[in-house]
């Protein structure tokens, strides 16, 4: 996904007490700054700046537009001068945009020998921004506060950060996900209320029967399959059984056209995410696998057996992950090695993993499956690649939603697992196996969740800061007893939010 088509809203404040010289030259600095902003790919968006803001009813003009425009995923403030701030009450009351606000200064350095006090008041951010960010404090808004020289790379980066989250949370209001079936029986963690889902992120959250997937099925012709299967043969290796007539051959060309079918769908519904459940085939000969996983390759959230949370998940960090190294995956803790000195938790899926974070060009193969009473599904089958990680997943309370973070260190699988045909990943997670486990425990977390390479628990973190929901981070520092009075005190903020 191109992310230079979501604008964000520069609104650089000031007063009238300066004089039109003063204010002038606000402009001209906010207007440099934005356009260096928007050469610097460090900024994944566009940056359009607004006029200077310095009446109450221009500000809530600014708020208002904002808010009516399809393009604008979020709104930057800063405060070149002092900008009085109850100027900006009725504007940022009814804003419904994310929120940062940049603490920066137009110069670096203090010009010593030159300053007086025209300069002092020209450049006073160090106190119009506190004016500014106390009325955010006073109001609760939820925002991110970035506090920097506006020119250095680690302000950039936080700031491009913040603008991929707003992307996907712009991203997911005009998104649906496309169930395919319910949840899986009896499951509690999959289970979750679509409404309030929908209040929280703007995701429409619907089912359709496994029937109008059959239907679109039934409509794909031999010669299209054969064609899809071209790209397999080059994207990815076939195992030898695959590459002539035959059974195996077969199951791989239903599961091109099983992608074919679903993406059809996924057209019609303007979905960018999509669940299955394998206990609701009916009129499919298999599991959809390397459908799944081809899909999720092309940017669409998955999740299986009806999960559809960590399928929009899924969607949102593909939408943040756009354009940078690694990638992302639907994923679920299977397995354990406990060696001491060697523990680490083995990912993997029934069959859908995206190959986005695999570590070398994935195999296709087809094996029967133990579960789902379907015929044998093609899949892909590869390795993780090695590196830092995160594990993010989403649940509801009843309530109310939460988002936990692991971060992780994916490694090297050292040893073979012949008898093993899926995708998988192998994570030290942090701060060690056990007690990452038992913080994601205390906290709830589920079996699924989506699992990145590209991006770190800080677009995660702003994406639920954005969206109004509690946010649990476990990794270095975490300490099971603390995390569990820390849950205990977020109870009480969270109550009614
Ligand atoms: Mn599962």
């Amino acid at each position: 996904m191109d992310l230079k088509k979501f604008e964000y809203w520069f609104i650089v404040g000031s007063q009238d007490l300066y004089g039109d010289a003063a204010l002038k030259q606000v402009a001209e600095h906010a207007r440099i700054m934005a356009d260096e902003f928007n050469k610097d790919s460090l900024i994944s968006g566009t940056v359009v700046l607004k006029p200077t803001a310095i009446t109450p009813y221009a500000i809530r003009g600014l708020f208002e537009e904002a808010n009516a425009s399809e393009k604008c995923a979020g709104i930057i403030t800063w405060m070149h001068t002092f900008s009085p701030s109850k100027m900006w009450i009725q504007g940022l009351a009814m804003n419904r945009k994310p929120l940062l606000h940049l603490h920066t200064q137009f110069n670096r350095n203090i010009p010593w020998a030159a300053i007086d006090m025209d300069f002092m008041n020209l450049n006073q951010s160090a106190h119009g921004d506190r004016e500014h960010g106390h009325i955010h404090a006073r109001m609760r808004l939820p925002r991110k506060v970035v506090a920097g020289f506006w020119q250095d790379r680690e302000v950039r980066r936080r700031m491009g950060v913040w603008m991929r989250a707003a992307a996907a949370r712009l991203d997911g209001m005009n998104t649906a996900v496309l169930r395919l079936g319910d949840n899986m029986r009896e499951v509690a963690v999959t289970e979750g209320d679509k409404v309030e889902a929908q209040i929280k992120f703007g995701w429409q959250v619907n089912t359709w029967g496994i029937g109008d997937l059959t239907a679109h099925l039934s409509k794909v012709s031999d010669g299209q399959a054969e064609e899809l299967a071209k790209n397999y043969a080059v994207s990815y290796e076939l195992a030898p059984d695959l590459a002539k007539p035959g059974k195996a051959r077969s199951a791989m060309l239903e599961q091109a056209k099983i992608e074919i079918a679903l993406k059809e769908m996924l057209f019609e519904e303007h979905a960018g995410a999509f669940t299955t459940t394998f206990q609701d085939l009916h009129g499919l000969s298999q599991l959809p696998g390397l459908a799944a996983q081809r899909l999720m390759e092309q940017g669409y959230g998955f999740g299986a057996e009806g999960d559809w949370k960590q399928s929009m998940l899924t969607r949102c960090a593909k939408v943040m992950a756009s354009g940078l190294a690694g990638g992302v995956s639907f994923m679920e803790d299977y397995t354990y090695h406990f060696e001491p000195g060697k523990e680490a938790a083995l990912g993997a899926h029934m069959l859908e993993i995206c190959p986005s974070i695999s570590q070398g060009k994935p195999r296709i193969e087809v094996h029967p499956l133990g579960i789902g009473a379907k015929a044998d599904p093609a899949r892909m089958v590869f390795d993780a690649a090695p590196g830092p990680a995160v594990l993010a997943t989403l649940i509801d309370l009843g309530g109310r939603f939460r988002m936990i973070v692991n971060e992780i260190e994916t490694v090297k699988i050292e040893d073979a697992m012949p008898k093993l045909p899926v995708a998988r990943a192998l994570w030290k997670p942090y701060p060690n196996l056990g007690e990452a486990a038992e913080a994601w425990i205390l906290a709830g977390g589920t079996h699924h969740s989506v699992y990145t390479s590209a991006l770190t628990d800080e677009y995660f973190r702003d994406w639920a800061e954005m969206s109004g929901i509690e946010f649990v981070f476990i990794g270095r520092g975490t300490k099971p007893d603390r995390l569990r009075d820390e849950l205990r005190w977020n109870e009480a903020y969270w109550m009614d939010r």
